[in-house]
This record gives structure tokens, C-alpha cells and sequence, in this order.
């Protein structure tokens, strides 16, 4: 629990990027140094009962949250990209976007197998970058401890299409 106010400090957009979406802007929370550090502390401390290796996230604002959380936590980070944006050997996998096909790689290298490994997320909405963020980790043998966000959208399935999964959040909101 927080005495800090977080949820207010995001920005709720409706409509945005397109019809019937409420899209949770977290940039204002980032901007306030308190409150970011906030959010930080409060996954950490949900991390901490578990045992981890190492954060693994996926681009663009899984970096900013993972980083700092492996950075609190003391471990390492790896980033999860898409296409083409890695130099070394990648391993891939597509996922299932609203409209099409997206692609993420991970260094094959990453990970090594056993490792044991926290998947963290900005918003869990249907949760489906995260699973081929789970995926990537899964098959280059990785294990995943747990799956961490700062926001659950408690309206969309993404929990329930993670139930195989320890997930935490930090926020919760119902609409
Ligand atoms: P999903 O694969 O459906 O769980 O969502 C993919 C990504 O899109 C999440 O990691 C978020 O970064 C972003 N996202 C989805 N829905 C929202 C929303 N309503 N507000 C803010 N970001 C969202």
C-alpha cells in the first residue's frame, strides 16, 4: 500500500489510439520523481518474496519500469525488442495484434536456462505482448517467477490469460 495518491497521477485518455479505448498515460506519474520512486518501491517489495536472477522486459515503456526495478532489485535487465533491433543472434516470436502481426526478439544468449527470471510490464490489458515476452524467455529455458506491472486493467482478461503465471500489479483499475 501506498500513502501516495498513483492513480492520480495518471492521465486517462479516452479515445486514444482510437475509438471506445481509455488509454492509461503513465507519463505524468513517470515525471513526478516521488511518485515514480513509489511505484518502484511498491513492485520491489512485491518482488521480494519470490526468487529471481534477473528483470526482462519488453520495449518501449517495459524499459523504463524493468529497468529501474532491476536496478532496485540488484539484478540484471534484459531487453526484449522488435524486429532488427539487436545485433547479436535473436530468437523470435510472433504475436497477435488487434490488426496483424507483430514480431519481438530477445538475444538467444540472454537468459540462460534456469535462470529464473521477473517479466514486468508497464499495463496488463489482454496480456497478449506479454505471453510472446514469456515465450522468449520459455524457450531459451528460462523460469518465470513472476509477471509484474505497475497498471492491471482489471476489465480485460489479461489475468485470466495469465493464470498459469504468479502476476502482481500495483495499480488496479476497473475502468
Ligand atoms: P496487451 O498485449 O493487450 O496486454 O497490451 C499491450 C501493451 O499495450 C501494454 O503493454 C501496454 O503498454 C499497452 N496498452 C494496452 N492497452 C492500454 C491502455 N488502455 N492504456 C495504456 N496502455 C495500454
Amino acid at each position: 500500500m501506498s500513502g501516495m495518491d498513483l492513480q492520480g497521477k495518471l492521465r486517462v485518455v479516452p479515445d486514444f489510439p482510437k475509438p471506445g479505448i481509455s488509454f492509461k498515460d503513465i507519463t505524468t506519474l513517470l515525471k513526478d520523481g516521488p511518485a515514480f520512486r513509489e511505484c518502484i518501491r511498491l513492485m520491489a517489495a512485491q518482488c521480494r518474496g519470490r526468487e529471481f536472477d534477473l528483470v526482462v522486459s519488453p520495449e518501449a515503456r517495459g524499459f523504463i519500469l524493468g529497468g529501474a526495478l532491476a536496478y532496485e532489485l540488484g539484478v540484471g535487465f534484459v531487453p526484449v525488442r522488435k524486429r532488427g533491433k539487436l545485433p547479436w543472434k535473436v530468437i523470435r516470436g510472433e504475436y497477435k495484434l488487434e490488426y496483424g502481426m507483430d514480431t519481438l526478439e530477445m538475444h538467444v544468449d540472454a537468459v540462460s536456462r534456469g535462470q529464473r527470471v521477473i517479466v514486468v510490464d508497464d499495463v496488463l490489458a489482454t496480456g497478449g505482448t506479454i505471453s510472446a515476452t514469456l515465450d522468449l524467455v520459455e524457450k531459451v529455458g528460462g523460469v518465470i517467477s513472476a509477471v509484474a506491472f505497475l497498471i492491471e486493467l482489471t476489465y480485460l482478461p489479461g489475468r485470466e490469460n495469465l493464470r498459469k503465471y504468479d502476476v502482481i500489479s500495483v495499480l488496479k483499475l476497473e475502468s
